[in-house]
């Protein structure tokens, strides 16, 4: 008999984006001509950046002559985009990063639960909470954790609360890790990691051997000027850190889908047998083998947004949403609610009021003002108590949005 794997029965039932369709679904067909808008969604809203979408269409018709066609390109990205990705995103921001250690992905969602395909089975794991719930969904899948427990966390994992008390930032862990994962400018909080934070973290990983995770995915959205956009500002990150990058957020590339993961060749890791190896190789092999490289056509997409003209139109997408994160910042303080993020990232996390719980939030949201947003609990034990607006939307519904809310 065909035996499938159990870890997957360990995943947490009723999740959270299934739970808000259905809550939703009913709403609206006992409200058929009610006027909804979604301010819950992690997708951005505004068209891709034509600077973009004329280098896909030039490719395409390159693709269609004989000295233009590109079959299998190499595995791990072709060298004119990770050349570019090299110059204007590490080199411009002092970070010694070369071409040939970065891989380009057809999406961080995958690269940052792939990445356990070359880690043991025996790290100690920490991720903060609330957290992305790609990076504990993958290490249940993996078989990296326990089950779970009625407090909804997972037996094996290690929680790093991030939440008022401590300013939304990950404190240093006192115990002993191998694994961290680290998503800065945050998602959900929208909260920030100051150079000296991460300075601490680069330290902790260097004295534990740990390797930490970053999750850079929100970096183009960074306004001050002292926050690190790249784990690789900071010294010593070459011996313990890999970072995940993506076109999404920044050029709107959620549907046509590029990015890219950082592996220094000089991180090392050991083998069961204690012997010291670095993971670029494995990595390199683990592509290689699993992997065909992302199309032609979206390379020669992502690699505009390094020209002049791609520059300053993904500057205006991250402005816009920006201005509408400011929008939703400003007015929900106004309206009396306690809000934290929406200053460095496009997700502004709100402290529900009067000691409500998440869910109970959204259904009074959705209720009184018809806003959907994403309850904080979804995220992780810590984030009970709190709830996400997202800015990726039209400034037409975030200001109806705001409007409905204050006048609650
Ligand atoms: C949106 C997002 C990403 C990007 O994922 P892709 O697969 O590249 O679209 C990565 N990490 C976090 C935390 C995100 O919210």
């Amino acid at each position: 008999m065909l035996k499938v794997n159990d870890n997957y029965l360990k995943l947490k039932a009723g999740y959270l984006f299934p739970e808000i369709a259905r809550r939703v679904n009913t709403f609206c067909s006992e409200h058929p001509d009610v006027d909804l808008i979604r301010l819950g969604i992690g997708d951005v809203t505004e068209p891709l950046p034509s600077a973009c979408r004329d280098a896909m269409k030039a490719a395409i018709d390159e693709m269609g002559t004989h000295a233009g066609f590109h079959g299998y390109g190499p595995e791990q990205g072709y060298p004119w985009l990770r050349e570019a990705i090299a110059k204007f995103d590490y080199h411009l921001r002092g970070c010694d990063i070369s071409a040939e250690e970065i891989f380009v992905s057809d999406g961080s969602k995958c690269d940052s639960s792939n990445i356990l395909d070359i880690l043991g089975p025996k790290n100690r794991i920490a991720v903060t909470d609330p957290v992305y719930p790609v990076y504990v969904d993958s290490n249940v899948m993996a078989g990296r954790t326990g089950e779970v427990e009625d407090s909804g966390c997972y037996e094996g994992l290690s929680y790093i609360a991030i939440n008022e008390a401590n300013n939304f930032e990950a404190q240093i862990p006192k115990e002993s890790l191998d694994l961290i994962y680290l998503c800065f400018p945050n998602n959900p909080t929208g909260a920030v990691a100051t150079k000296s934070k991460l300075a601490a973290w680069v330290d902790y990983a260097l004295k534990n051997d740990a390797l930490i995770l970053f999750d850079a995915a929100y970096e183009a959205f960074i306004q001050d000027n002292d926050i690190p956009h790249s784990i690789f500002e900071i010294e010593g990150s070459r011996q313990c850190a890999i970072e995940f990058r993506s076109f999404s957020k920044n050029a709107g590339f959620t549907g046509t889908r590029c990015a890219f993961t950082v592996i220094p060749k000089t991180l090392k890791g050991r083998t069961q047998d204690g012997k010291s190896i670095d993971l670029w190789s494995l990595w390199n092999r683990r592509q290689s083998t699993k992997f065909n490289g992302v199309s032609y056509i979206v390379q020669r997409g992502a690699e505009a947004v390094y020209s002049n003209e791609g520059q300053s139109q993904v500057k205006s997408l991250v402005n816009f949403y920006m201005e509408n994160a400011n929008l939703i910042r400003t007015e929900l303080i106004k309206a009396g609610l306690t809000s934290y993020g929406g200053e460095n990232a496009p997700y502004v996390w709100i402290k529900t009021p009067d000691g409500l719980d998440s869910w109970s939030f959204f259904d009074l949201l959705l209720d009184k003002a018809n806003i959907v947003g994403t309850p904080g609990s979804g995220f992780g034990v810590a984030g009970e108590g709190y709830f996400r607006l997202s800015a990726f939307n039209s400034r037409k519904n975030v200001e109806k949005a705001m409007k409905r809310i204050a006048n609650l």
